[in-house]
Order: C-alpha cells, then sequence, then structure tokens
C-alpha cells in the first residue's frame, strides 16, 4: 500500500507512524527505529512526494530521534517539521562544525561560556561575552544568544502558521524540552545542565518546585569543581535591589539577581528586549548562565535576552513585533530568520513561506543613518537579483496590504 503523503507522517522500516506517535513512545519505538537504522540507514518524510531521507539519531542514554537531512530542509513542505529555509537565511551560517557537531547520537555544541571550573580558579568574566572573530572565519564556539536562536530555530518557534491560532509558554515548554534531551553542551547534556522554566499550574507547582530545588543543588562547588548552569525563561519584571536588579520571570517564584554593571550591559547589547514598548506589547525571552550565591539564591554571571511577539516569535525591535503580529493576523505562514552572535549578519526581516518561490518583509525603522541606508540598498538589490516579491514597510507609514495575493480580493483587511 502507497503511504498517504503529508506533512508528520514518517516511514520508518517499511512502516507508516505519525511523527507525534513516535515521540510519545519512544521507548516502545527504539526496536523499529533500529530496525530502519540497520536496514535503511535513515527513516523518510512524507510530507512531499517522492519522499525526503530523515536522519536517525540515537543518544548516549538510547534514546532516538529523528533530524532532517542536511542541506535538504528547504525540500519539505512550510509545515513539515523538517522544514527549513535555505542558505543565507540564518545567523546559523557562521558556524564551524567544532561550534555545532550533528553527530549519530545528536547535535554537540561547544559553547563560549564554561560551565564548570576549577574551584580556585578566578572567573574571567569577559572571555564568554566577546569571543574574536574575525570576518571570513566559522565561529569555533556559540554565545549565548547563539544558543538560544539555535533552539528556537530547531524548534520551529521562530516560524508561523495560521493553523496555529495561539502559542503559550506551555507549548514552547513541550518543543524546547523535547529539544534539550538531544543535544549536549560542552560535553554534558544539555537537559542536566539547562533549567527550562516549566508551565505553573496548581497541580505541578511541588513538581516545578522540586525541579528547581534540584538544579540549585548541582550549583556551586562539588569537589574541586564549581558548576554553573543555564536557566531559560520568560522576563515578566526587572525590579531594582540595593546591588542591581531582580529578573522576575513568568511561571516561577524564585527571581534571578543581577549586579547592577551586568544589567547595565545586557540592557546595551539587548536594548530592544528591555525597551518599554517591549514589555507593553510583547514578550522577551532570557537565557541565563546563573551561580548559586553562599545565601542560596540564583545569581546571573551572564545573560542573552531576546524580544518576541506574546506568541513568542523572535522580533528585532518593537516594529518587527507589530509586522509579526500582523501576519499572523492575515494567516501568512512566515519564518523570522535569526542572526545567532552575528550582529552584522544581513538577514531578511521575515520570509513568507506560503509562496514559492518564498517572498520577503522588510522593515524599515531608521531614517538618515548611512550604514542603515547602504545595507538597505544593498538588501534591495539582493532581492531585485532573486526576481522575489519584496514587501515594505516604512514604519513612519501605515503597514502595507499584507494579505495572500490568493486572499486580497476577498473584502476588507487586506
Ligand atoms: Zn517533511
Amino acid at each position: 500500500m502507497h503511504p498517504t503523503p503529508g506533512p508528520g507522517r514518517i516511514q520508518l522500516a517499511g512502516r507508516t507512524v505519525h511523527l507525534a506517535w513516535l515521540r510519545e513512545h519512544t521507548s516502545k519505538t527504539a526496536p523499529l527505529f533500529a530496525r530502519a537504522r540497520a536496514e535503511d540507514g535513515h527513516a523518510r518524510c512524507l510530507c512531499r512526494s517522492p519522499a525526503l531521507r530523515l536522519v536517525i539519531r540515537c543518544t548516549r542514554a538510547g534514546r532516538y530521534h529523528l533530524a532532517g537531512w542536511p542541506g535538504e530542509g528547504e525540500q519539505h513542505a512550510s509545515t513539515c517539521p523538517f522544514y527549513k529555509l535555505g542558505p543565507g537565511h540564518s545567523g546559523r551560517d557562521s558556524y564551524s562544525t567544532q561550534a555545532i557537531r550533528e553527530a549519530d547520537d545528536g547535535v554537540s555544541i561547544r559553547l563560549a561560556t564554561p560551565l564548570t571550573r576549577p574551584w580556585d580558579c578566578p572567573v574571567n568574566r569577559d572571555t564568554a561575552a566577546d569571543e574574536p572573530h574575525d570576518e571570513g572565519h566559522a565561529r569555533r564556539t556559540v554565545g549565548l544568544l547563539g544558543l538560544l536562536h539555535w533552539l528556537w530555530e530547531e524548534t520551529q518557534l521562530n516560524t508561523w502558521h495560521p493553523s496555529f491560532r495561539h502559542r503559550t509558554w506551555h507549548q514552547c515548554h513541550a518543543l524546547l524540552y523535547r529539544r534539550l534531551r538531544e543535544t549536549s553542551v560542552n560535553g554534558q547534556g544539555l537537559e542536566s545542565v539547562l533549567y527550562l522554566v516549566p508551565p505553573f499550574t496548581p497541580q505541578a507547582a511541588a513538581a516545578n518546585t522540586a525541579a528547581l530545588e534540584a538544579f540549585r543543588a548541582r550549583l556551586g562547588r562539588h569537589g574541586s569543581t564549581e558548576r554553573r548552569g543555564l536557566l531559560l525563561g520568560q522576563i515578566k519584571e526587572v525590579a531594582p535591589t540595593p546591588y542591581g536588579v531582580a529578573y522576575r520571570l513568568a511561571h516561577q517564584r524564585t527571581p534571578i539577581y543581577a549586579r547592577a554593571a551586568l544589567h547595565a550591559r545586557a540592557a546595551r547589547s539587548f536594548r530592544h528586549a528591555f525597551s518599554r514598548a517591549a514589555a507593553e506589547h510583547g514578550a522577551r525571552v532570557a537565557l541565563f548562565v546563573v551561580e548559586r550565591s553562599p545565601g542560596g539564591h540564583l545569581v546571573a554571571a551572564d545573560l542573552a535576552a531576546m524580544l518576541t511577539t506574546r506568541t513568542y516569535i523572535p522580533a528585532d525591535s518593537s516594529h518587527e513585533v507589530v509586522m509579526a503580529d500582523a501576519l499572523a493576523a492575515r494567516r501568512r505562514a512566515f519564518t523570522k530568520p535569526v542572526r545567532y552572535d552575528s550582529a552584522d549578519a544581513v538577514l531578511p526581516d521575515f520570509v513568507l513561506t506560503d509562496l514559492h518561490p518564498a517572498a520577503y518583509v522588510e522593515v524599515y525603522g531608521i531614517h538618515g543613518r548611512e550604514s542603515y541606508d547602504q545595507r538597505k540598498a544593498a538588501k534591495r538589490e539582493f532581492y531585485q537579483r532573486q526576481g522575489a516579491w519584496l514587501i515594505e514597510w516604512d514604519v513612519a507609514q501605515p503597514l502595507p496590504p499584507l494579505a495572500h495575493p490568493d486572499r486580497s480580493r476577498c473584502g476588507p483587511g487586506a
């Protein structure tokens, strides 16, 4: 029997199954994965006909999972979980295979920030954030913003499809948590070193508190080693304290403390995430490097913050939040390319994936700055050369028509 094509349907060792089913029943499906790996060497994604190959990976803990075949992400249906934009659409292109290594047992990432150090070794707080990077040379390590963007891109949290309706932290948590279990950072399982703030429910409160306690207990001195950890959550409020600030997080009572100097640097480096507009109209997600203070508090040693819409689509400015929300309201399918650690990466602001070839959206917020105008001209020329459809919005003007061309004649709202 021929399997019906469609997103989420997988062919594994001659059987057609749903990806969601495979992910839910990891132990029950292990023999099927093992057989497919031995007999075919790969699985098949049925989002397109002919089917596309998928890599079968098995973590050191013996957990099987699937990954897109390298270089074939663009060929999947735009609604497929293995769909990826082609080269030139992600800051990921700037890393060497040392920084992000994809192997049979999962992805291993070399994070610039050390998470363990000998107990008597003084901390060099600046080495982590500012790795020298020569133009034209691939980065050998991943910074905090790079890791945050990688997680968002791998879980497709930077994409939107009209079928989604809404996206909550609960859904983000589920997608991210699975990815943590398939990834290692600096030789350790990401799941063990990163605490992903779980969604709060009264039923889960006790379990959440216990999980945070277990994470806190891992930090600090253990024998001759001092351990730090990563914490990923949504900043709800930045409150002043006598020594700096307390980051109050959504879904968690325990705040993260930071010295004034660190917060000042973060507010400069991630100014859109810490702007007033971000707090009012969007959300901000942060990845912290945390230490345990002598008093048992969680203290940030470093952080990266990302502005997003309320549905967690990343945005590089509050104007992009407006654009992303408007595209979602017009029922467009789109992806927000993320720059990782490359501040100077030239990427489209948004890519509309419901058109073939994909179309682009550019948001122009700054006037009269030469470098910005040059970049704008370079981008325009690039799109013209590609023959790509470009929607431009100068934020001093009303939003341009954003409806899909097939629906634009259906009435108001275009
Ligand atoms: Zn697919």
